[in-house]
């Protein structure tokens, strides 16, 4: 028997943040893990997929490297090494692990092996051990869905687990991505720029990033990644694949009738579920919603059971590695007995790492609309921004959604580094921001950031270069 103020059960960013935090404040923490602390976001998810968005990236740059004066001798083409694409993620994510466990070494946070099962009295059981806390937070993420009909092998049949660990010797030359939501829309980005012909497929009406982004921007990646070669198929009720000789037989149905394709590897990306089987929440009056979301209570994240909290993938929030931290602190906050400060989950940041980049927090422009605030909405493209030209990246745009003269709703970004430039809007939207408040911030030039600051000053009615 052991006792701790905190027992944390999963290491992923919501477990080892809580784990952190806690510590930070002088808790007494146990961390719980089953595989390897870093969770899916370091080891299957944001840092893995991101590598290989880079690898993308720089591939680009290496064929478009004519454009800026340098010449490859004839006959000689750049080609993908992709184990040595694959031993730079590893190097990433294992430096990343090994920071991470001296991290909550040096915090004193007591990393326990193993599988963790609330027990009937709210202590944690891990093999023959129990650990009993003040608190318990549980932090067990998420999993990918599947369907029947796309029963995945980890080889032909695949989920984003697998394409963040590849072992191929090569990429495949044909894959059918099937959903074209956020992990759908980065591994098509990053198949198509290393030359493998990508097919994507997805259910709803706009076949990139259907929910969640403004839809102009949206637009803008899905014809940037058609241009690039992407064949997106919107509204494609995909069958059951078949296994032939040559590879998988993908059949679909789409506005334009039946059709079907033969592809070397079917990336299923359709969403990821929460990973809350056998680990003894019922028995210990832990409420699970039909969908087995843990019920929390997001001022506190507290669940039905007192003195258990749950953050992360395994509750009904945006599942991404920032809000599992977000929310972490929210949870230690109320551990402490302090008065959290909860989640504005209307307003956090969301970035998708495709070429080009996407990025927005708030309202978008329909969003607004629907909620009832007469808008006023402002444009600016990176096709005139002296930054945008050198780095030879125009494509794309800032587009600013405030309420007619208040303050800024949503910003919204598709194009170079929008990933970074977010925060700018981040805290515009979060501090409700007036256009005429950030107008008058100046932006260094030549920047990126110059984009915004020309959005901003739009709104006056006036301009500089727009
Ligand atoms: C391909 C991909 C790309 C992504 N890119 C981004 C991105 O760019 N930005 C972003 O913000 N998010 C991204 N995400 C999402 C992000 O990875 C998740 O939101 C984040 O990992 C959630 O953290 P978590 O701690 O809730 O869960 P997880 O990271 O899933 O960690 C849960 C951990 O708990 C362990 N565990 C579960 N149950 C138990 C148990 N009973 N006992 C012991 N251990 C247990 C698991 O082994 C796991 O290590 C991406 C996801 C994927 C799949």
């Amino acid at each position: 028997m052991s006792d701790y103020d905190v027992v944390v059960v999963g290491g992923g960013p919501g477990g080892y943040a809580s784990a952190l935090y806690g510590a930070s404040a002088g808790l007494n923490v146990a961390l719980v893990e089953e595989n390897k602390v870093g969770g899916c976001c370091l080891h299957r998810g944001c840092i893995p997929a991101k590598a290989l968005l880079q690898a993308a990236e720089v591939f680009r740059a290496v064929k478009h490297s004519g454009d800026f004066g340098f010449r490859l001798p004839d006959g000689v083409q750049a080609t993908t090494d992709w184990p040595a694409v694959n031993a730079r993620k590893a190097g990433i994510v294992g430096q990343l692990h090994k920071g991470l466990s001296g991290l909550l070494r040096r915090r004193k946070v007591t990393v326990v092996e193993g599988r963790g099962r609330l027990t009937g009295d709210g202590a944690v059981a891990v093999g023959d051990q129990t650990l009993r806390g003040r608190a318990v937070i549980i932090c067990a993420g998420s999993v990918p869905r599947s369907l029947p009909g796309m029963e995945i092998d980890g080889d032909r049949i695949i989920t984003s687990d697998h394409a963040t660990n590849s072992d191929r010797d090569a990429l495949p030359d044909r894959v059918a991505v099937i959903g074209g939501g956020v992990i759908g829309a980065e591994f098509a980005s990053v198949f198509t720029d290393l030359g493998v012909h990508t097919t994507l497929l997805e259910a709803l009406p706009h076949g990139v990033l259907p929910i969640g982004p403004d839809r102009q921007v949206a637009d803008i990646l899905g014809l940037a990644l058609a241009r690039r070669g992407t064949d997106i198929h919107p509204a494609a009720r995909v069958g059951t694949l078949e296994h032939n000789r040559n590879g998988i037989v993908v059949p679909f149905e789409h506005a334009g009738g039946a059709e079907k394709i033969e592809v070397d590897q079917v990336l299923v990306a359709i969403g990821r579920r929460p990973f809350t089987e056998d680990m003894g929440l019922e028995e210990a009056g832990v409420r699970v919603s039909e969908r087995r979301f843990i019920e929390v209570d997001t001022t506190t994240m507290a669940t039905s059971r007192p003195n258990v909290y749950a953050i992360g993938d395994c509750v009904d929030t945006p599942g991404l590695a920032h809000v599992a931290y977000a929310e972490a602190i929210v949870a230690v906050h109320a551990i402490l007995g302090e008065t959290p400060v909860p989640v504005d989950y209307a307003r956090v940041p969301w970035v998708v790492y495709t070429h080009p980049e996407v990025a927005w927090a708030g309202l978008t422009e329909a969003e607004a609309r629907e909620a009832g605030h007469t808008v006023e909405v402002h444009k600016h493209s990176f096709a005139g921004n002296g930054r945008a030209m050198i780095i030879g990246d125009t494509d794309g745009m800032v587009k600013v959604v405030a309420a007619t003269d208040g303050p800024i709703l949503g910003f919204h970004l598709v194009g170079p580094w929008a990933s970074e430039l977010l925060a700018e809007g981040y805290l515009a939207v979060n501090w409700e921001a007036l256009p005429s408040e950030v107008a008058a911030f100046i932006h260094p030039h030549p920047s990126l950031s110059e984009a915004i600051g020309e959005t901003m000053i739009t709104f006056s009615g006036r301009s500089l270069h727009g």
